[in-house]
C-alpha cells in the first residue's frame, strides 16, 4: 500500500486516486491538494489543517496498534 494510493485532499478529505494538483513537504508530513480552490483554503488556514491532519494520523495510529494487540 503506497502512501500515494491513499492519499487526500488536506482540505476538503476527497480521496485523490492519483489525481493530485499540489503536492507539499511541510516537517517530513506529506500534503495533497485536490485543486486550486483548496490549495487558497489551505494556504489561508494552515495551521489548522495540518493540525487536523497530525490529530488523524494519531488516531489511525492507535487504531493500528489496537488491531495488533487484539
Ligand atoms: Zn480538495
Amino acid at each position: 500500500m503506497s502512501d500515494e494510493g491513499n492519499a487526500a485532499c488536506i482540505v476538503c478529505e476527497r480521496p485523490l486516486a492519483g489525481a493530485i494538483f499540489m503536492r507539499l513537504q511541510h516537517e517530513g508530513e506529506s500534503v495533497h491538494l485536490c485543486c486550486p480552490l483548496c490549495a487558497e483554503k489551505f494556504d489561508s488556514r494552515k495551521k489548522f489543517y495540518f493540525a487536523r491532519v497530525r490529530a488523524q494520523q494519531a488516531f489511525e495510529q492507535t487504531k493500528a496498534k489496537r488491531k495488533k494487540q487484539s
